[in-house]
């Protein structure tokens, strides 16, 4: 059987920069793949280049087993890639509800769903996304990309500035939602934390895949080499 994500070779930049030199990648059903790296190293750029934000300039991505690039955006956003950025864009004057609302397409995730998850946004949803705090700005983020009923989520640093409890709710809700069977690519700097949901490791350096196995193969000398300081 065919993974559902699968990139080989995948190159991209921004103009004359380039930025990816070869990422190989893939997450199966139900899979949580981490993908990790230093700074700079091309995680969001590939999570950019799947989404279809930047165009791939060579290599292959695919998804369900057919090639993006084949694909018109409009198509390709209707397979079931529900992405949380970096830095949880929501829409700031649209009440939680709205932003749900807006997000919404046909599927077992529904507003009564996402709230059972993350029960704070139940609580919120007549408040504006401006006026939430940076947790419950993240919990609508991985909200929405929920009500889009995707079959991959993608999440871009979710715990990124949180307090420590805040991380703790977003981090249980990210393993609930693995035990529930969604595929999972997802970018965050707590080996930790990753090593309690992922599967795989993928990690990224310059660019390019170094390295890749299963997440107890991640070893002292591996996190030393690829991604200490
Ligand atoms: P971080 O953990 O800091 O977010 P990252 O691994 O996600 O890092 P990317 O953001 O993908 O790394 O960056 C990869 C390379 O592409 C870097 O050299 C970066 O400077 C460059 N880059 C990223 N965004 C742009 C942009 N909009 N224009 C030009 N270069 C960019």
């Amino acid at each position: 059987m065919s993974a559902l994500l699968e990139l080989s070779g995948v190159t991209a930049g921004y103009g004359a920069v380039q930025a990816l030199y070869g990422v190989g990648l893939t997450v199966g059903e139900g899979e949580a793949v981490a993908l990790m790296g230093r700074n700079g190293m091309g995680k969001t750029t590939t999570v950019r280049t799947i989404a279809r934000m930047l165009p791939a300039t060579g290599g292959r991505v695919a998804f369900a087993g057919t090639d993006l690039a084949r694909l018109p955006s409009y198509r390709a956003a209707r397979l079931g890639i529900g992405l949380v950025p970096e830095g949880r864009r929501t829409f700031g004057p649209l009440t939680v509800s709205e932003n749900l609302a807006v997000a919404a397409r046909p599927g077992p995730w529904d507003v009564a769903r996402v709230t059972r998850l993350f029960p704070r946004l139940g609580e919120r949803m007549g408040q504006t996304a401006r006026t939430l705090s940076g947790g419950e700005q993240q919990m609508l983020a991985i909200a929405r990309a929920l009500m889009t009923n995707p079959r991959l989520l993608i999440l871009d640093e979710a715990t990124e500035g949180l307090a420590p409890s805040v991380r703790q709710e977003i981090w249980a809700a990210i393993r609930a939602l693995k035990g529930e069977g969604l595929a999972i690519l997802l970018i965050d700097k707590s080996v930790r934390e990753i090593a309690g949901v992922a599967d795989r490791a993928v990690i990224l350096e310059r660019g390019a895949t170094a390295w890749a196995g299963v997440i107890g193969a991640l070893s002292a000398d591996v996190a030393d080499r690829y991604l200490g300081v």
